[in-house]
């Protein structure tokens, strides 16, 4: 059993931090907006007086905040000071690479032991403890984190050190993201050319143009009932967390100096559906967009 505080708890966080008590941890929790606090009190997470109090006496800090900015603000801003020296911290949140490395230096400057972590799968996956961890760190620090994560994911992948889980899932989320707006122009080029949408589906599903964004989160209702599609694009995974997650690839490719005109037009597609009504919307809803002569 783990001594284990859980900052961070809103959509994500809480149901995570719930699988850890399942798991038998002894979790408390601290969230800065009084909505989160009573949510969890109410799960069961016993809530400390500050994150900085949260952290003192654990062998375990875990972070589920909205952006990088979040997190190195926290880091800086007391958690490390206040945590036991060799105390592991495991970043959850979806940030740049750079900021996951500048994490990761903090904590490791402090005496900290550090990886990042964060997850694919979204509230679903964090209810039902079937996320997807993408880890960066030391495997000394990997294999300290994996019975933690294990209790909240199904599928935990070592992508190397700190930072690497960052960068993969940057990049599964610009392949997703290009992907996903083919997938949406062949359809709305095959309504153009009189094909119906289950004739190209059969034939794409079952040949080279086979693909995630397709087969389980096809754009158009009918051929797959459980994609977004089919209840008005409510998500599934919202346009604003598209664009917030492409807006790091850029941030990655701008910084690597990467040839990557695909990503880069999909990042400014998915600025601009968030922008409009997207934000709330699921990311296959884009072939509205496309439909409309909107993007
Ligand atoms: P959220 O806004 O619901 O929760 C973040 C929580 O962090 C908030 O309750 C906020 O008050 C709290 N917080 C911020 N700074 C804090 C601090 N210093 N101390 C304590 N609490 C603090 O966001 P979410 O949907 O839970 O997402 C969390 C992270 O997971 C994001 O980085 C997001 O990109 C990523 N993510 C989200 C999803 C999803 O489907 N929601 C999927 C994959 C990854």
């Amino acid at each position: 059993m783990s001594r284990i505080a859980f900052l961070g708890l809103g959509h994500m966080g809480l149901p995570m931090a719930v699988n850890l008590v399942g798991a038998g941890h002894d979790v408390h929790g601290f969230d800065l907006v009084p909505s989160a606090i009573e949510a969890a009190k109410a799960a069961g997470i016993p809530i400390a007086e500050s994150a900085v109090d949260a952290v003192a006496d654990v062998g375990v800090v875990i972070t589920m905040f909205p952006a990088g900015k979040h997190v190195i603000d926290a880091y800086q801003g007391g958690l490390l000071a206040a945590a036991k020296p060799g105390t592991l911290f495991i970043e959850s949140s979806t940030i740049a690479v750079d900021e996951a490395q500048t994490a990761h230096a903090l904590a490791v400057d402090a005496g900290h032991r550090s990886v990042d972590a964060p997850v694919s799968g979204g509230v679903v996956g964090a209810e039902n403890g079937t996320l997807a961890f993408m880890v960066g760190g030391s495997s000394e620090d990997f294999d300290a984190a994996l019975p933690l994560l294990e209790a909240m994911g199904k599928r935990i992948v070592h992508c190397g050190g700190p930072g690497l889980g960052q960068a993969a899932k940057v990049c599964n989320n610009m392949i997703l993201a290009v992907s996903q707006i083919a997938v949406a122009e062949a359809f709305v080029l095959g309504e153009r050319l009189g094909l119906e949408h289950q004739v190209l589906f059969d034939v794409a599903a079952n040949a080279s143009g086979q693909c995630w964004a397709l087969t389980t989160n096809c754009p158009v209702p009918g051929s797959v009932p459980t994609s977004p599609a089919n209840r008005d694009y409510q998500p599934g995974f919202a346009g604003a967390l598209m664009a917030k997650d492409l807006g790091l690839a850029l941030q990655a490719i701008e910084g690597t100096g990467t040839d990557a005109r695909m990503g880069m037009l999909a990042q400014q597609i998915y600025a601009a559906f968030a922008a409009g009504d997207g934000a709330g919307r699921d990311f296959s809803g884009i072939i509205t967009d496309i439909r409309d002569g909107n993007v």
